[in-house]
Order: C-alpha cells, then sequence, then structure tokens
C-alpha cells in the first residue's frame, strides 16, 4: 500500500513517539494490552447507554456486552463490543491522534526514555497498547445508528488506512494479528486468567468465545468471565485491595497501585455512592489549567461523564474516582450541574470525606502522608486560599519545612507544641528558596530567641498563608512584616522602658537616618530602626499589604501587573557599621563617601532577601574599593609575612605604612 493512497493517514507525530514509548517501557508488563482494551470496550458501551437515555432505539438490536475471541490457528485475538462505535471521522481521529494536552511536554521530558514512564498511561495511549502484542491492528466499526461500516488498520507505526466495511450491528471489533513471540495471548486459558485477575470489576459481561472442541461440532461455547456489577455497588466489606486496584487502574489508566481510596455510601437528600482514590503520583499536566480532572459521574448505574469537575473542587482535582448518584435526572448536563443544589450538596460530602482520608493517612502513615503532601501539597494549599470554610481542617495538613529540621517538614502542631515560653506567634519566612530566608537577616532575632522558623519557599504559600491569620489560637506573623513584635510577653513596664530607650535612639540617629532616606530616594518608602536584627546593618521589610519580592518578581515574570511596592529599610543601630556611619556623619565627612556606603548597604539587603540588585556594577565597584582598603590594612597588619611565591610578590602593591 502506498503512502499516498487516499486512504491512508500518516500518524500525528506525538503518536509515532508516544507508540515508541510505551513499547519501550512496557515489555516487562505486556498483558495490560487486554485491560486497556477492555476498558475502552466497557466505556464505549457505557456511553451506548447513555446515548440511548435521550434515544432508546440507539441501543436495539444487541445487548451490551463485550466478546474475546482467541484463535490459536490464526495467532489473532479479537475484542467485539455492541459500545457506541465509531465514525470513519472518528477513527481517525481517535485512533491517529492523541488528543491530551500535556502530550508534548511529556514527550519532551521523557526524550531518549529517561523521566516517569509509569505517567505514559495517563496521556490516553491505551489503545496503542494493542502493539505491545501485535504487529498488525484492525479495526471494524459502526457507529450506532449508522448503517456504515470502516475497518481501520495499521501495522507500520507511522500510518494506518481506513476503508469500508461491514458489521451487523452497532459497536467495534479489534483483531490483534499477535506477534509469534505473544501467540499465547490467542489461547482460552491465557485470556481467562488475565480477565479474572484484570477486569473482574468491569460492569458489562465479558465473554469467551472458545472455538468449538472438535472442528466438526460446529457452535463456539461461550462463557462469562467476569462478575459484572458495578464495583462500587457491592459493599466494602466484600471487595479485597486486588479488586479495588484493578478498578482504580481500569478508571485511571494508571499502571500503578493507588496510594488510598474511600468508598462510602451517602444517605440523605441526596442519596449516592463514591469511590475515590488518591493516586500515588502527580499526574503530568496538575498544573496544566487546560488540563482535564473530576470524578466519573453515574446517575443510577449509567454513565454521565467523565472528568466530573463540578463535584470537586479544583484544590483537590488529583482525587480520581466515581460518583453515582440516584437522585440527579440521568438527563443531567455540566450546565445543569453547574448550578445545582443537588451537585453541592455531593461536592460537600465528597470534600469532607476526601479530608477525612487525608486526616486518616496524615495520623497513620506519616511516611506516606509526606509523599502525598510533596506531590499534592501545592494542591491542597489552593485550599486555603479559596475556600477558607475549609481552613482549620487543611491547616492541620500543612506541611512546611522549618529551621528545626534541616530536612524534615513540620505540621503546625508540631511546631506549637515547641514554642518557647512567651514566645508570641508562629513565624514565618516567606523566599524563593530556604537558603535565601534560613542565614537571612529577618530572622537573626528570632534565631538568637530559639524561635523556629517555618520556611515558605513554594510561591502559593504567600496566599495560601494569607488567609491563615491564626493556627490554635497563635498569630502567624512573617518575620519580614513591618510590625514584628518579638516581645509580645515582655511586661508593660519593660515594654515602655524598651520603646523609650528606642526613642532616644532614633532621636540621635535622625541624621543619619535622613541621610540615609536622602541617597535611596524612592527606592525605599521609609527609613527607620530595627529591633529584629544583631548581625546585620540593615535589611528589607515589606509594609503591610506589600508583596514579598520574589512573589513580585514571579508575577511580573507571568505577564501580570504588579506595582513595585517600596520597600521599608530598617537599620541596626548597635551595628559596628552603622555607628560608624553615625561617627562619619556626624564629622561633617564628604556627603559621597557616605552616599556609597549607603547604595552598598541597600544593595547587600537586597542580595540578602534574594532579589537582585538595581546597578551591580555599581555594587562591584563599591566592593572592590571596600576591599582594597580592607586588604591592604591587613598587609599592614601582616607585613612580616614573607611572599611565598615570586608572582605573588610582583602581584604585591607598594606597602601601605600607618
Ligand atoms: P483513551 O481511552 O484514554 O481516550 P485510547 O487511545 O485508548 O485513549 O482511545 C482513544 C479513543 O478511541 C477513545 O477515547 C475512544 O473515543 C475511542 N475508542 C477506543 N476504543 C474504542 C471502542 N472499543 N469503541 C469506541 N470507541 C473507542
Amino acid at each position: 500500500m502506498s503512502n499516498d493512497a487516499p486512504n491512508v493517514h500518516a500518524f500525528q507525530a506525538e503518536v509515532a513517539q508516544v507508540l515508541d514509548l510505551v513499547i519501550h517501557s512496557l515489555y516487562r508488563n505486556k498483558e495490560i494490552f487486554l485491560r486497556e482494551l477492555i476498558s475502552n470496550a466497557s466505556d464505549a458501551l457505557d456511553k451506548l447507554r447513555f446515548a440511548a437515555v435521550t434515544e432508546p432505539a440507539l441501543a436495539e438490536g444487541h445487548a451490551l456486552e463485550i466478546r474475546l475471541i482467541p484463535d490459536a490457528e490464526a495467532k489473532t485475538l479479537t475484542l467485539w463490543d455492541s459500545g457506541i462505535g465509531m465514525s470513519r471521522d472518528e477513527l481517525v481521529k481517535n485512533l491517529g491522534t492523541i488528543a491530551h494536552s500535556g502530550t508534548k511536554a511529556f514527550l519532551a521530558a521523557n526524550a531518549g526514555g529517561s523521566g516517569d514512564l509509569n505517567l505514559i498511561g495517563q496521556f490516553g495511549v491505551g489503545f496503542y497498547s494493542a502493539f505491545l502484542v501485535a504487529n498488525r491492528v484492525e479495526v471494524v466499526s459502526r457507529r450506532a445508528g449508522s448503517d456504515e461500516a470502516w475497518r481501520w488498520e495499521s501495522e507500520a507505526r507511522d500510518s494506518f488506512s481506513v476503508t469500508p466495511a461491514e458489521r451487523d450491528v452497532r459497536g467495534t471489533t479489534i483483531t490483534l494479528h499477535l506477534t509469534d513471540e505473544h501467540a499465547d495471548f490467542a489461547s482460552d486459558w491465557r485470556i481467562r486468567s488475565l480477565v479474572e485477575r484484570y477486569s473482574d470489576y468491569v460492569e458489562h459481561p465479558i465473554k469467551l468465545v472458545s472455538a468449538p472442541e472438535d472442528d466438526e461440532a460446529g457452535e463456539p461455547s461461550i462463557e462469562t468471565l467476569n462478575r459484572e456489577g458495578a464495583l462500587w455497588m457491592r459493599s466494602p466489606s466484600d471487595i479485597d485491595d486486588d479488586a479495588y486496584e484493578e478498578f482504580y487502574k481500569h478508571l485511571t489508566h494508571d499502571w500503578e497501585a493507588s496510594l488510598a481510596r474511600t468508598h462510602f455510601k451517602i444517605e440523605g437528600n441526596q442519596l449516592f455512592r463514591s469511590l475515590l482514590f488518591i493516586p500515588k503520583r502527580p499526574p503530568f499536566d496538575l498544573f496544566d489549567r487546560e488540563a482535564k480532572h473530576g470524578v466519573r459521574l453515574y446517575v443510577r448505574r449509567v454513565f454521565i461523564m467523565d472528568d466530573c469537575d463540578d463535584l470537586l473542587p479544583t484544590w483537590l482535582r488529583f482525587v480520581r474516582g466515581v460518583v453515582d448518584s440516584d437522585d440527579l435526572p440521568l438527563n443531567v448536563s455540566r450546565d445543569v450541574l453547574q448550578d445545582s443544589n443537588a451537585a453541592r450538596i455531593i461536592k460537600k460530602q465528597l470534600v469532607k470525606k476526601v479530608l477525612d482520608l487525608l486526616e486518616d493517612i496524615a495520623k497513620n502513615r506519616p511516611e506516606d502522608y509526606i509523599g502525598l503532601w510533596n506531590n499534592f501539597g501545592r494542591v491542597l494549599k489552593e485550599g486555603l486560599y479559596f475556600e477558607p470554610e475549609h481552613r482549620d481542617r487543611l491547616s492541620k495538613l500543612l506541611r512546611f519545612a522549618s529551621s528545626h529540621h534541616p530536612t524534615e517538614q513540620t505540621s503546625l502542631q508540631q511546631y506549637v507544641e515547641r514554642m518557647k515560653d512567651g514566645q508570641p506567634a508562629i513565624y514565618y519566612a516567606l523566599g524563593a528558596s530556604r537558603a535565601t530566608v534560613e542565614g537571612g537577616p529577618h530572622t537573626e532575632a528570632l534565631r538568637s530567641r530559639g524561635y523556629e522558623v517555618l520556611f515558605l519557599t513554594d510561591p502559593i504559600d504567600q496566599w495560601a498563608i494569607s488567609n491563615l491569620e491564626k493556627f490554635d489560637d497563635k498569630p502567624l506573623v512573617s518575620v519580614a512584616s513591618a510590625d514584628l513584635d518579638l516581645d509580645a510577653a515582655a511586661s508593660d513596664d519593660d515594654r515602655e522602658k524598651a520603646r523609650e530607650a528606642d526613642a532616644k535612639r532614633a532621636e540621635e540617629l535622625t541624621s543619619l537616618t535622613d541621610r540615609f532616606a536622602a541617597v535611596l530616594g524612592d527606592r525605599v518608602s521609609e527609613v527607620k530602626l530595627s529591633r529584629r536584627l544583631s548581625d546585620s546593618p540593615v535589611c528589607l521589610v515589606i509594609p503591610e499589604g506589600g508583596l514579598p519580592s520574589h512573589i513580585e518578581r514571579l508575577l511580573r515574570a507571568n505577564n501580570q501587573d504588579v506595582p513595585k511596592t517600596p520597600r521599608i529599610l530598617e537599620i541596626n543601630p548597635d551595628h559596628a557599621v552603622i555607628r560608624g556611619l553615625e561617627r562619619i556623619d556626624r564629622g561633617g565627612k564628604s556627603g559621597e563617601d557616605v552616599a556609597e556606603l549607603v547604595n552598598l548597604l541597600y544593595d547587600q539587603a537586597l542580595l540578602a532577601e534574594g532579589s537582585p540588585i538595581d546597578d551591580p556594577a555599581r555594587f562591584a565597584r563599591g566592593m572592590t574599593r571596600l576591599m582594597s582598603t580592607a586588604v591592604s590594612s591587613g598587609r599592614a597588619k601582616k607585613s612580616s609575612a614573607k611572599p611565598t611565591d615570586a608572582a605573588a610578590s610582583e602581584a604585591r602593591e607598594p606597602e601601605v605604612v600607618e
């Protein structure tokens, strides 16, 4: 067949790549092809049943079932279903392209077979798994309601053909021409054991059609292999782990077991059943706004829609599963669901059950919870921001890095248990990385008091935490906030004394702070004395309502228009550098010298909070000048030291003698 014949189509480029990946990464799990194809057939039956709700004639002509027909002699395995079928265009589109929005990115990340191949299952590659065992695949399909049938056929990995065909009833027949190596998939016993293992939960009958024992005897035997019936309708005590996990894989195309599940029935003014899972790993497109999520919705066992996102909030978008409602109308659509009271009630219950599940994992499987948090914590934090009504429960699920431990994360509860006597608040430092905040000037005073600091380095933390004013009655306070008060526990008397001392020192330093303000102009909103510093001469703090600088940069990088908030420069009145500047200022020394030092201090404060500096060249010049002074005075002190080699001695400048 030549490639330019009108019925020959090239696969979309991504398909060929995905095929390659599937074949290379799954060679050890080839048998999963059967589950994938049965899963597709079962979906097609579900879709037919749904379409028949409004057009009952579509379901006439044949019962809903899946047939598996192994033929050892021909070395073929045929999967037959009486589902919705595909039109010619659908064959071309569904089996020739991959619709998934994240596919390109996924392929790029996995180029050369690196990366996490367990994720391929999420890309709707189910059908292509047929090529794990077959070198030629034929699909004959007839769309429900149409008399036309079409044959899709492919052996190569880069093209397929579509030609007219015959099929007596609606549905799809997939014939796998097995490779010699996989000819055993054409045997009855192999198919029987695979279906029992992988597809027992499928709701539609799966029938094995065996060739007659004796060629003359005519009629093939037909045997139903699965128990049928929706798994979620059974009582949890009748379902073992394997059945749950196989159902999970069938539902999600994940090739790994789930991390946790919850299976329940809710009675009351909305009767529904649900089976929800938390995957072990995040899907590739967890942060892709276009990505689909949500549960699979059934109404009285009739499949209604996939990815129903009206029943789960976006901050639980990693949860997968089914909801089967007894009370929603069969013709319920997304539009109707959107403002339906019933949907709101179901959603509320789902959120409650997922939170129960998360709490249970956090309490009883802490190791697993860490994994879950690392994968989905960012998404859960969105809940704090968008749905403050769940704040109390969500806040207990939060985990943060903290100064308490170099690698382990802490819960707020654990933080509170470790709080020092008299410690007035829970302190956190927002920044781009642990390294920028950990040793930064803002945490100095806390460190010296032995107060623990949470390191909030995820961009969403800024928003998540803004909705969490208190935990266990303790206020949450940013170490960079302008009104940081570390001594809330001090007596009123002591506070008054401290205030007086501060006022006096501020008075003494007025001339210097005015100079700072004059040099820095509109780069800062204010210059004032600090009580939070010990080792650093200055730091920048955020005025009330301002955003941390790394967040401002992030928003700007995302093309958002954020006004630059000028920060408050706090100076440490007891620091040697500030005292030195005070002397220079009093001595009326040249304004230029002071200006250069003020600029350097400001730049250094920017660097300490992880911000870029406005004029790196000016900073470098200033530093060089300072270093020259430092080395020359250093050398003067050690002038007796002998040069160790000629180069060093040549490089020496004339000795500075004091
Ligand atoms: P996925 O099932 O994840 O979408 P697949 O590659 O397995 O990805 O299938 C692609 C599409 O082909 C399906 O979404 C479905 O529309 C269609 N399809 C596959 N098998 C069948 C079938 N037996 N009957 C009807 N449509 C099918």
